[in-house]
């Protein structure tokens, strides 16, 4: 069901509330060490702005524990927003209260206030209902952009919303569109490809997509857990060994729906997970005892990357190897770039993929990328996220 946005609803001249997702890395200095998150609210902010809404923006940045720690203030996000904006842009070190009431009423038509860090209050996390009201009562309107914590059914991003009308952002909108999208109504055929480290991580999505799709790849470390349970044996690799039986009736369940499950037909091995490893290609029945999988090998790359190109939609979540250190991020780069070059409706969902397809540097390339790690992984497993369903119908 679409949810009302922003535009649904008059927001001239009135305190508009609006939870974003700004949990950015900070760097040693303290400030801010990469501002997509920011930049992805950007939208947003910028259409309250221009419709003279007063805009109160409020976020969690860090894990402070529900107590005030000056590494987690709002301060240095306050300073890249204001960059950005190229506009004042007010802070106030306390996101309630009578210092948070009074930034408030000092806000006009088209001024932008940020909050301090709502995690300094353990009612966040708790979403203790007296804790959302008073952050409510700082807005007349509700506005959750934060498609990142939607998972949370915190007081910002849940709570807040029985007391207030309540929207989605732009980012919140394109996010839930463009996952919808492709668990609704994806263009066929319909390729999943799904790897990182462990199938448990991944097993409610794999069993929702298993439903939908027409072909599922599997690579990364979970792909080991599969391999096993096709008697195939894999050494040092992680496996996850209780979860070998699961990932075999996985196997059976794709097989009886008529998916075709691809699993790496070769993979780079070496003795260890270490960036100045000896690796070598080898076919997945030859894996040394003493060895690691670490990758998708070539012949397998080729193989995920026909499919890829003849799909028409594909959904990716998970790497295909140890990307972080350059001998096994191949598969990985090779699997981003396939999707890049393909014509299908491609979405990325989970952070390190997210960051894997940056570092292959084909973002722009990609229909896509979920600001949600583990936002967009609930909702491929078909949950329905809280900080969404607190939203109104359109
Ligand atoms: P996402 O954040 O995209 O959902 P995950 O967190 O599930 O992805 O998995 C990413 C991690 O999986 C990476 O840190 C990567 O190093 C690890 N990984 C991928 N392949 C392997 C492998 N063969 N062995 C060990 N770890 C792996
Ligand atoms: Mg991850």
């Amino acid at each position: 069901m679409p949810k009302k946005t922003v535009k649904d609803i008059d927001v001239a001249g009135k305190r508009v509330l609006v939870r974003v997702d700004f949990n950015v890395p900070l760097d040693r200095e303290g400030k801010v060490a990469d501002d997509t998150r920011i930049v992805a609210a950007l939208p947003t902010i910028k259409y309250l702005v221009d419709e003279k809404a007063r805009v109160i923006l409020m976020s969690h940045l860090g894990r402070p524990k529900g107590k005030v720690d000056e590494r987690y203030r709002m301060a240095p996000v306050a300073e890249r927003l204001k960059q950005l904006l190229d506009a004042p842009v007010r802070y106030v070190d306390d996101c309630t209260g009578e210092k948070a009431q009074r930034a408030v009423e000092a806000l006009a038509g088209g001024e932008v206030l940020l909050l301090e860090n709502v995690r300094f209050y353990p009612e966040e996390e708790k979403n203790e209902e007296k804790f959302a009201r008073r952050l409510a009562e700082l807005g007349d309107i509700y506005v959750n952009d934060a498609f990142g914590a939607a998972h949370r059914a915190h007081a910002s991003t849940e709570g807040v919303a029985e007391f207030l009308p309540a929207v989605a952002g732009f980012l919140m909108e394109k996010e839930i569109s463009m996952l919808s999208r492709v668990l609704t109504a994806p263009a066929k055929p319909f390729v999943a490809i799904i790897g990182g480290a462990k199938v448990s991580d991944k097993i409610a999505v794999i069993d929702n997509l298993l439903q939908k799709v027409d072909a599922l790849l599997i690579g990364g470390g979970m792909a080991n857990t599969f391999l096993k349970a096709e008697g195939i044996e894999v050494g040092k690799s992680l496996l996850e060994a209780d979860k070998v039986d699961m990932a075999g009736g996985l196997v059976q369940k794709a097989r009886a729906r008529g998916v075709e499950l691809l699993l790496p037909v070769d993979v780079v091995v070496a003795p260890a997970a270490s960036p100045d490893a000896q690796s070598k290609v080898v076919p997945v029945g030859e894996i040394p005892e003493e060895f690691m999988a670490l990758d998708i090998g070539p012949q397998t790359v080729q193989n995920f990357a026909a499919r890829i190109k003849d799909a028409a939609t594909v959904v990716w979540n998970g790497p295909m190897g140890v990307f972080e250190m350059e001998p096994f991020a191949g598969g990985t780069v090779a699997v981003a770039r396939a999707l890049a070059e393909s014509n299908a409706v491609t979405v990325i969902g989970g952070g390190d993929s997210a960051a894997a397809v940056k570092k292959a540097g084909v973002a722009d390339k990609i229909t896509h990328i979920s600001t949600g790690g583990g936002a967009s992984l609930e909702f491929l497993e078909g949950k329905e996220l809280p900080g969404v369903a607190a939203l109104q119908d359109k």
